[in-house]
């Protein structure tokens, strides 16, 4: 079958793999319907370094079963299911309390084991904890919508959980990718008022405004934080949603945060520590947040998209074929694409 692997730096690849197969009872076997590429791809795209494996790419997808374990009782072949980008046996007591991307038998997509979802089709470890089934077709007008939950409508909601949006509370969205305009979202649909995005890309910030955000700030650095602190009466943010993973951007979090606010932070973190410990502690900020458990989100944000009341696939701004994926990235990277769908 054919996959995309990722070499080295500015190397990513279309190539023949060995047919995926089931390999435990408990997995499934999906052909991939839809997929894409994701922010966090671009990290390798960026800085892999020529040593080390090769890796297989791609952790969101769409998928028709084609090919159950023995011991799967929930899944069925034909299922049309989402396949969140993590996977979990939907039993343990982290997966019990909602948190499956801490699953005492999960792991994450996008890996020599069990590879990637930008392929024609993909191993599923613990599939009757891991998919959700759907109603749908494959050529449903909802897929990019239904596709979201898939990584990053899960992830905004999950930053805005991590951060305590709600009724009132001014919500400041760090980033202006696919992540941060479902963060956007989510916030809003928590009741959020104030949502100011933190972004520069013109199309990205009139997505941003359509999805509910009421103020822009261009600016980085510490003008940024000055803006923020004018636009929010001198106090700063209740909510932050770090959407990036960048040192600066968490930066700037703990400096538009007002005391005693939230930051919620799912971009993964291309730092080693927190900065701004000095004023994250004497202004007694949180800091939450991490890979977001979408699987636990699905029961709640499906029945908004299947009503329309949300629209996060509008962040899908192009569509490739397998053959299209290298071109994608390279569209991705130069900011050409905010978010690139992959039909195989
Ligand atoms: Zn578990």
């Amino acid at each position: 079958m054919r996959a995309t692997i990722m070499h080295k730096a500015g190397d990513v690849r279309i190539e023949n793999v060995p047919d995926a197969a089931i390999l435990h009872s408990t997995d499934a076997l999906i052909r991939v319907v839809r997929a894409c590429i994701c922010g966090s791809d671009l990290w390798p795209y960026n800085d892999k370094p020529a040593e080390g494996p090769s890796q297989p790419m791609g952790h969101e997808a769409i998928g028709r079963v084609e090919a159950i374990g023995s011991d799967v009782q929930r899944i069925k072949v034909g299922d049309l299911v989402i396949m969140p980008f993590a996977y979990s046996d939907g039993s343990c007591m982290f997966c019990d309390e909602g948190l499956q991307t801490s699953c005492k038998h999960g792991g994450f997509f996008g890996q020599p084991d069990p590879g990637g979802a930008q392929a024609e089709a993909l191993r599923i470890p613990q599939a009757d904890g891991t998919l959700y089934p759907i109603n749908a077709t494959d050529d449903d007008a909802l897929m990019a919508s239904l596709l979201t939950l898939s990584d990053v409508m899960g992830t905004g909601h999950h930053a805005a959980l991590m951060a305590k949006a709600g009724p009132g509370k001014v919500t400041a969205v760090i980033g202006d990718g696919a992540v941060g305009l479902c963060g956007v979202i989510a916030a809003k649909r928590l009741g959020a008022e104030q949502i100011i995005i933190l972004g520069r890309h013109d199309a990205r910030i009139a997505l941003a405004k359509a999805f509910g955000a009421t103020d822009v700030v261009s600016e980085r650095g510490e003008e940024a934080i000055a803006r923020v602190i004018a636009l929010t009466g001198g106090q700063g943010a209740a909510s932050v949603l770090e959407c990036v993973g960048a040192e600066g951007a968490m930066e700037t979090a703990i400096g538009i945060a007002r005391p005693g606010g939230a930051i919620g932070r799912v971009g993964v973190p291309h730092y080693g520590s927190v900065a701004g410990g000095m004023r994250g502690f004497y202004q007694n900020i949180t800091i939450a947040g991490g890979p977001a458990p979408v699987r636990a989100y699905i029961d709640e944000l499906l029945p908004d998209i299947l009503e329309g009341k949300i629209q996060p696939g509008r962040v899908f701004d192009r569509t490739v074929g397998l053959d299209g994926v290298p071109d994608g990235y390279l569209a991705m990277n130069k900011r050409e694409a905010l978010k690139v769908m992959v039909r195989p």
